[in-house]
């Protein structure tokens, strides 16, 4: 790849945003090239299977519907480039855009689908265990938790499907929520709370993850928001599922956000 390259249209991230947007643009003869991002395919590689995608009746797996998506994009001649950018500056045009591989990239136009990351609890050890029993990712690391004890903090759709599939390879899933009732939809709510692996435990945070990089996370400790009691619990594994943040911190000042720092 030269160090710069000129594009009519570029779109940055490759989740169903940036591919959906990529094969209408392509089909558009605007000959639009695609930066994969960090992680490429975006988040719905990191799920397992998808129940809810019209068109698939037995469902697909995350993983399959992206490369799909792809593949029709460079169908119609969507150039994928395996790169992220780390600076832009739209103050001016062309937009100028730079990349982790050290390629200047230039565009008359931009389409930001960058989406979003794990939100994280705010804890310092969370960012420390990050891949020593800390986990944003139950499909990555559940098969690392064979037989074992794991907790879940979160009580949305997502933090449902993580406990779900925990319970392939977990002796035992702790779904940890701060209030008394889930967020879930009701069907993963169900699933949830009839199955015989998953223990909700209600009103709860996680104050405190203990463990070390040499032995893993080996616990909890939670607060009961209503008795503003402490409590531990033993467990080797706990399973981050708390929502997203907006991948946007690229385009702070240039473009407009709101408050959670989602594009206007
Ligand atoms: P979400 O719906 O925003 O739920 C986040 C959950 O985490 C909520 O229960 C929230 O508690 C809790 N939470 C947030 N911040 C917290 C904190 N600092 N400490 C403790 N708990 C915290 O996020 P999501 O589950 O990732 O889902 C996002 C979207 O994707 C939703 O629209 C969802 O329906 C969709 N989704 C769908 C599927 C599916 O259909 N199979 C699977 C995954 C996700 P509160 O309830 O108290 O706010």
């Amino acid at each position: 790849m030269n160090s710069t390259q000129h594009y009519k249209l570029l779109i940055l991230g490759s989740g169903p945003s940036g591919l959906t947007a990529a094969i209408y643009a392509a089909r558009a003869n605007l000959a639009p090239a695609i930066l994969h991002g960090p992680l490429a395919g975006g988040q719905l590689t990191t799920t397992t299977e998808i129940e809810n995608f019209p068109g698939f009746p037995e469902g697909i797996m995350g993983s399959e519907l992206m490369e799909a998506m792809e593949k029709q994009a460079r169908r119609f001649g969507a150039e994928v480039l395996v790169d992220s950018v780390t600076e832009a500056d739209l103050s001016s045009r062309p937009f100028k855009l730079k990349t982790q591989d050290g390629v200047l990239l230039t565009c008359e136009a931009l389409i930001v689908a960058t989406g979003a990351s794990a939100r994280m609890l705010g804890l310092e050890e969370e960012k420390e265990l990050l891949g020593y029993g800390v986990s944003t990712c139950a499909t990555c690391d559940g098969a690392f938790f064979r037989n074992k004890v794991v907790a879940v903090a979160g009580g949305g759709d997502s933090a449902c499907e993580e406990a779900v599939f925990l319970t392939k390879f977990a002796s035992k899933v702790f779904l940890i929520h701060r209030r008394d009732e889930l967020r879930a939809s009701k069907i993963m709510q169900q699933r949830v709370l009839n199955h015989p692996k998953i223990e909700v435990l209600w009103n709860k945070r996680v104050t405190q993850i203990r463990g070390s990089k040499k032995d893993g996370v080996t616990g909890l400790t939670l607060f009961d928001v209503v008795t503003n009691d402490e409590s531990s619990l033993d467990c080797e594994g706990i399973f981050i599922a708390i929502g997203h943040v907006p991948n946007s911190s690229l385009f702070k000042g240039a473009l407009e956000m709101d408050k959670a720092g989602y594009l206007i």
